[in-house]
Formats: C-alpha cells, sequence, structure tokens
C-alpha cells in the first residue's frame, strides 16, 4: 500500500486489484496514520446539465488549489480531447508547465493502478519534445493529491480494455479508448491535503 499522507510504499500490504468494499489496511510503517481502500463512490442524482457544470467549476477550484501549492500564477485551457488540458504560466507570462488534474472519487489505495486516456501520454510526450517543459498529470483521490511526472524515456503500460474517458462537453468523444495503467505506488504524494476528507 501507498500512506496518501506520506507517501511511504508498504510493500508488506499489498493494493487491492480492485476494492469492492471499505477495507482498513492497517497503519502507515512511516507516520502512523491509518490507511483505507475506499471504492468509487456513487454520484447523487442530478441533471446532466447541473453535473457538468458542476464538474467545470470544480475543476477550476482543483486547478486552483494546486497552482497555489505548487507554483504557476495562471493557467489555461487547451481544447483538444486526447491532449492534456493546460498549460501554465508565471507572474511574467511565460509558460512553465503542462498540466492535467483528475478528480477520483475513490482514495488512493482503491485499485492498484489508476487509468487514463494512453492518448494524453502520446501528446505529453510531445509536448516535452517541442518545448522541454515539464507535463504533470495529478490525480486528486478523496483522501489525498498524487502526482504522476511524465517521463519521456518511460514504455508506459497498455490496458487491454478500452474505456470510456469523462471528458468536458465540448470535447465529448464517442469513441472508447486504451487507457494507460499507472501503478498507484508509483505516484509522488503532495504534502498538502487541501478539499481531502478525513477517511476512517
Ligand atoms: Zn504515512
Amino acid at each position: 500500500m501507498i500512506c496518501p499522507y506520506c507517501g511511504n510504499v508498504d510493500d508488506r500490504v499489498p493494493v487491492p486489484e480492485l476494492a469492492k468494499t471499505r477495507v482498513h489496511l492497517g497503519a502507515c510503517s512511516k507516520c502512523g496514520k491509518e490507511v483505507w481502500a475506499i471504492p468509487t463512490q456513487k454520484r447523487s442524482e442530478k441533471s446532466q446539465l447541473a453535473t457538468v457544470e458542476e464538474g467545470e467549476r470544480r475543476e477550476e477550484i482543483l486547478v486552483k488549489t494546486y497552482l497555489e501549492h505548487e507554483g504557476g500564477v495562471k493557467s489555461k485551457k487547451r481544447r483538444s480531447a486526447d491532449d492534456i488540458d493546460r498549460e501554465v504560466f508565471d507572474q511574467d507570462g511565460n509558460l512553465i508547465y503542462f498540466l492535467e488534474v483528475k478528480e477520483r472519487s475513490n482514495s488512493l489505495n482503491a485499485y492498484d493502478k489508476t487509468k487514463f486516456p494512453f492518448a494524453k501520454i502520446e501528446s505529453g510526450k510531445k509536448l516535452i519534445e517541442e518545448t522541454g517543459l515539464p507535463v504533470y498529470i495529478v490525480l486528486k483521490f478523496i483522501d489525498c493529491w498524487a502526482l504522476h511526472r511524465l517521463v519521456l524515456e518511460l514504455d508506459y503500460e497498455k490496458g487491454k480494455e478500452p474505456f470510456a474517458p469523462r471528458y468536458r462537453p465540448w470535447q465529448r468523444s464517442k469513441t472508447r479508448q486504451v487507457p494507460v495503467m499507472i501503478p498507484v505506488e508509483s505516484l509522488e504524494i503532495l504534502a498538502w491535503h487541501d478539499l481531502c476528507e478525513e477517511v476512517s
């Protein structure tokens, strides 16, 4: 398991492949906090539009929170669905990194590999080649924020089952996509926990 508070990986306790119910995995061997596997929470029944608007606002809040902690003055959306979502600029308007923020309604240890469209890995690698700037994929779980820095030389694992990613309305695509599979134990856990829940 990987601790959502300090990032310590404890090899003695495996991350469930896919937790179906809440599982108490135990206390972190480094910081002592209790670690839970909590599966995806059901979304409440709301109109599609309300959900979309809420999602938009939510994403803005998440991005703003990330920038406040990790640097960057403003961000701009990029429009292609298969691309990395945002460009982030410093106070002088210089582009400093690319960012994709995804929110998950499960805890960090709910499954052993997290997935998103493989196309984003390919376009992210292209951005690194073209600009030399870093590309960050940030995953906001219910109990922590986690980061993957895209690595140009890394041969990413492709999932076998295609899936239908949830895009913003103007990016909605009907095509099912091959996902990339990123082990949650390889993620970098961010030190701050804004907007996270007390899990127990
Ligand atoms: Zn810990």
